[in-house]
């Protein structure tokens, strides 16, 4: 597989990896579908809610530190800038930043523009963004009306670039393009190896990239254990700093569906190489992780006693927290692959999988290195996991699941899922930070937030006991998947 970046578009997930969101089965069954390139959706004829690739790439945009975004759509698209301002600051505050807003604008497309178009309001909106925020680069990110209406944004964008000498960078993302809105993170890394990063000058022996998304600092220490530096890409960098990705000794990624993209370009471009590895959640992939990545760098003397120390430190909580929680229900709800990561800390808890709700499947990453593969690493250390749904989201097909499974526990990722849980009487954690699972800390820090969970199952059977949930008999009775259609084999 190869990225092409000559191409101004991404090409989307569904035809670069295959990606799916519909599939119910076992993890096993979807990893053989996928080893064969079996794995043919079935799609849904009913959905209740989604999500857009737009909201992704603005999601790894707006927190470069000194850029400028434009949002090339009517203003209904920009319901989440609240949202990713408060992250935003909230992150500022955390990493002790000064606080300022999000430079995030719409081009409030509006009736008139579809009929006449938006190429004049876009290149205004550039200018006043580069008057008034004085980026060093600006990132115009499109719609599903901007694409329809057809306006020429990569020109528009490559002739402003000219005219105010900072890179002013097209992002495809339009919703309607893909299904899996993960392709929204493509195009924003797409746009940003485009255009902003640099050839190397000299290359850093002990830098060490790490996209994620905005999580807390758990790398540095890790790192620094082993003689390494982590460079956190991409919300909170500079431009300057993503200019000069192209010079770190390697690049991991706390979730393969964010990073695959970034990380095959860094390594196919500037031969950055990529750590083949699951991300570490859990023991052993912590201990593959770790040796992946003293591969590359030549640490491989320093990772053993990482290792070594690590797990000597954990051990006897571990053991506490296994024996009670050994046999514990629990049902995953996240994106792929960070939900496939949870699902083997689990089991490293000692904890019962009876099943996962995924939000898409990618067959294959960029790499097309099957070490990386987090569901197939999963099923073959720790075994299969029935109930196995790929869903993007549709809450009613969850409800009807968690009802008929009756976990002990909940795990969810995104907030909009949490409240169904407790609907439903069930304890529910949220957790927003991925980096809050990784190594061997990361463990103990599920294992003993799940017993705080698991102590909250009076309060929430009470919230249950004064809910009413929208779903009636006739749905709650059927199969959850009742609505995915046929297999289609091709
Ligand atoms: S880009 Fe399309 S799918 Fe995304 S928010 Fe706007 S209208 Fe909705």
């Amino acid at each position: 597989m190869s990225i092409n970046t000559k191409s101004s578009e991404v090409e989307i997930r569904e035809s670069r990896l295959g990606s799916n969101n519909e599939f119910k089965g076992t993890a096993r069954e979807l990893c053989d579908k996928s080893t064969q390139n079996k794995f043919c959706g079935r799609k849904r004829s009913f959905t209740q809610c989604t999500e857009c690739s737009s909201s992704r790439a603005l999601s790894m945009l707006v927190m470069i530190r000194d850029s400028a975004i434009i949002n090339h759509a009517p203003l209904g698209c920009s319901a989440d800038f609240a949202e990713f301002n408060f992250t935003n600051r909230g992150e500022q505050i955390r990493r002790k930043l000064p606080l300022k807003n999000v430079n995030l604008l719409s081009t409030n497309l509006e009736e008139k523009d579809m009929i006449y178009g938006g190429g004049a309001k876009l290149e205004a909106t550039i200018r006043n963004a580069y008057i008034r925020f004085k980026p060093k680069a600006i990132f115009v990110t499109t719609s599903c009306a901007s694409s329809i209406i057809g306006d020429d944004v990569s020109g528009i964008t490559d002739k402003l670039e000219s005219e105010l000498g900072i890179p002013v960078v097209y992002i495809s993302c339009e919703g309607f393009k893909s299904k899996i809105w993960a392709t929204g993170f493509d195009s924003a890394f797409h746009g940003i190896i485009r255009k902003i990063v640099k050839p190397p000058v000299k290359k850093e022996k002990k830098l060490v990239n790490v996209i994620n998304f905005w999580g807390s600092d758990v790398f540095t220490d890790l790192f620094r254990r082993i003689g390494l530096k982590p460079n956190y890409i991409v919300p909170f960098t500079t431009i300057e700093q993503l200019e000069k990705i192209s010079e770190a000794a390697a690049t991991v990624e706390v979730c393969p569906t964010l990073g695959t993209y970034l990380a095959a370009a860094l390594e196919q471009e500037y031969g950055v190489p990529e750590v083949k590895s699951p991300p570490p959640y859990g023991l052993k992939a912590s201990d593959q992780f770790f040796r992946e990545l003293g591969k590359v760098t030549h640490k491989e003397r320093e990772v053993e006693i990482l290792i070594k120390q690590e797990r000597k430190r954990i051990s006897e909580e571990l053991e506490e927290l296994r024996d009670k929680l050994k046999g514990k229900k629990v049902y995953v709800c996240a994106g792929a692959a960070h939900g496939h990561s949870l699902l083997g800390l689990m089991n490293d808890l000692g904890m019962n999988v009876v099943g996962a709700g995924i939000f898409h499947h990618d067959p294959h990453y960029d790499n097309g290195n099957k070490k990386c593969d987090v569901l197939k690493y999963v099923v073959d250390n720790y075994g299969d996991i029935k109930n196995f749904n790929v869903c993007n989201k549709q809450v009613f097909e969850l409800v009807n699941t968690l009802n008929k499974l009756k976990p002990d526990v909940l795990i969810v990722r995104h907030g909009s899922l949490s409240a169904w849980g407790v609907n439903l009487g069930i304890p529910t954690l949220l957790i927003g930070d991925e980096q809050f699972g990784i190594s061997y800390q990361g463990i103990l820090n599920y294992g003993n937030k799940i017993l705080d969970t698991l102590a909250t199952k009076e309060f929430v059977s009470n919230i249950a006991a004064h809910s009413e949930l929208p779903y009636t008999s006739w749905w709650m009775n059927q199969d959850p998947q009742t609505f995915l259609g046929r297999e289609k084999i091709e």
